[in-house]
């Protein structure tokens, strides 16, 4: 039988991100998908300024930016009665203001463009893609779990066996049911029929933009439309409530109520049938099982963030698995895998649902959904509990505005300016497959030596006043620790510890760590 110390089911993007940031930390890993490569269909498009940090720290920055549109492609997220107007709201001023946040800049590729990205970069990083495979049963013991998968064009099965599973196969795998876990959430709100379709719009909608357009009309059926670009100029995608009775002639009629011209020249080109579904695992590991992305949380696309936090699940997880798998930290660390993204997956299917009622389906207006959150503080403020030392008397509110970070343990580290020998350096961009200290003594550039050698792992030190420079105070503000202080950050830019002093630096690792 052959032995796999980790196995991916699924090479969408949570399974490929997975597969780049174990590689990343020195964890080869096998992938299996069902089908004959990556992904075709225009599903998510772009990536948030927190995915591209993570891509810059896997070094995937240029070829995420080489999948983009060319060009500077403009973004175009707008409500509206069809595309040609009017305009009901204009979303483009709200998705400004990032830069305070993060010193990435979000990215434009298509989810097709940024899986073929993520499939190299994970073969580089040592995975083996396995396409045409399936996996078809699973079963876990104390010491491992057995896969029974079958080759697709062989009709062959072989049975793999594997320290641990991560199931990224998306909301229609199985893998969650098979290994036991319930889900909650509302259900499915609606099934869509994304249409394909060639047509000149240069009169309605920009060419040089990435564009969305909900639109609200009452001609359409269920009153809501979508049109989004796709990576081809002339190439759209039009979603509409699904009718499997519904021919070329009346799916061709709604595209023209979507873009608004009556007597649009268009093509269709294809249709793919997706449900609209708001549903959270009751838990997101299972033993040796782990799950991300949709397998985990499935919510509408109202928003983007769908495909965004499943490749951050992969990111998270990442470093944490390899740690485990190479015996860097104890088992116990792979706890904090549900205790910290199931609550962000749950805020993000949230928002979602929320900005469905918002941007295309006010009729399902109901006070158990309320208002959208702040999409800034929902991308840039959870703070997470799980492989982070609290502070005793921290609040434990799962969100904090990152306008005024508090720098403590389970936030991000912020984004402040520093200062270092090559220019100006954000904390942010110092991240990568180490630990990070920052600190205001040599004493803490001592203890993050000792520590790394102690516990065998990565630790980079910088001191703050002499190898970075904290010209504008910005970092002794939100470091909350003084100037004398020390600061711990994972490997995922998330804040582990922090002390007045270097005394608990090593400590704060083993507990992190489970050692
Ligand atoms: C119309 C639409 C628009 C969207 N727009 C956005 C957007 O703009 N931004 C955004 O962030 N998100 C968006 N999303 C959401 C995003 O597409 C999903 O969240 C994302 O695809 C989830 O990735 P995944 O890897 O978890 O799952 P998937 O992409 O579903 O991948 C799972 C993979 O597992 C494989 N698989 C399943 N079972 C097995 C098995 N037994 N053996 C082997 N392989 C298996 C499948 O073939 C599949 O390739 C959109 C979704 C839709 C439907």
């Amino acid at each position: 039988m052959e032995q796999r110390r980790v196995v991916i089911v699924g090479a969408g993007l949570a399974g490929l991100s997975t597969a780049v940031f174990l590689g990343l930390h020195g964890v080869a890993s096998t992938v299996l998908e069902r089908h004959p490569g990556t992904s075709v269909q225009p599903k998510a498009r772009g990536q948030s300024p927190v995915v591209m940090e993570a891509f810059a720290t896997a070094g995937m920055t240029t070829s995420i930016r080489k999948a983009e549109p060319a060009g500077q492609p403009g973004l175009t997220i707008k409500i509206s009665r069809s595309v040609a107007g009017p305009v009901l709201h204009d979303f483009a001023p709200e998705a400004h203001g990032m830069e305070a946040f993060s010193p990435a800049e979000g990215g434009s590729a298509s989810q097709a463009r940024a899986e073929r990205a993520l499939a190299e970069r994970a073969c580089e990083l040592g995975a083996v893609l396995r396409f045409r495979t399936r996996c078809e049963e699973l079963t876990q013991d104390s010491d491992g779990v057995t896969l029974s998968v079958r080759d697709l064009e062989s009709g062959a099965v072989e049975q793999i066996r594997a320290a641990y599973v991560v199931a990224a196969d998306g909301h229609r795998g199985g893998l969650r049911e098979a290994v036991g876990i319930g889900s909650h959430g509302r259900g499915t709100f609606d099934v869509s029929d994304s249409v394909r379709f060639a047509a000149d719009l240069s009169a309605v909608a920009r060419t040089d933009a990435v564009v969305l357009h909900y639109v609200q009309n009452p001609e359409l059926p269920g009153g809501a439309g979508v049109l989004v670009s796709t990576d081809e100029p002339d190439e759209w995608v039009a979603a509409m409530a699904a009718d499997p009775e519904r021919d070329d002639a009346a799916t061709e009629a709604l595209i023209r109520t979507i873009v608004g011209v009556p007597d649009l020249p268009l093509q269709i080109l294809g249709r793919d049938t997706w449900e609209s579904a708001h549903r959270v695992a009751d838990r997101f590991r299972e033993g040796r099982v782990l799950l991300v992305g949709d397998a985990a949380h499935v919510c509408p696309p109202t928003g983007g963030q769908g495909g965004n936090t499943a490749m951050l699940d992969g990111y998270h997880l990442g470093w944490r698995l390899a740690a485990v798998v190479r015996e860097e930290a104890g088992p116990g660390l792979l706890d904090s895998h549900d205790a910290e993204r199931r609550p962000y997956a749950e805020a993000v299917c949230d928002w979602q649902v929320a900005n469905l009622v918002v941007r295309q389906r006010p009729d399902l207006a109901d006070p158990s959904i309320g208002a959208p959150m702040d999409g800034m503080t929902l991308l840039f403020g959870y703070v997470c509990g799980g492989a982070v030392v609290a502070e005793p008397g921290a609040p434990d509110e799962l969100f904090e505005d990152p306008r005024t970070p508090s720098g403590r343990p389970g936030s991000r580290v912020p984004h402040v300016a520093l200062r270092g020998p090559d220019g100006p350096v954000s904390p942010r961009e110092l991240i990568g497959p180490h630990w990070l200290v920052l600190t205001g003594s040599a004493e803490g550039v001592q203890a993050a030596q000792v520590a790394a050698g102690e516990l065998g792992v990565a630790v980079r030190a910088y001191r703050v006043g002499e190898d970075l420079h904290d010209t504008d105070g910005a970092w002794d503000r939100v470091s909350g620790t003084g100037p004398q202080g020390t600061v711990l950050v994972r490997p995922d830019g998330v804040v582990a510890w922090r002390g007045a002093d270097a005394a608990g630096l090593t400590t704060a690792l083993r507990t992190v760590l489970h050692r």
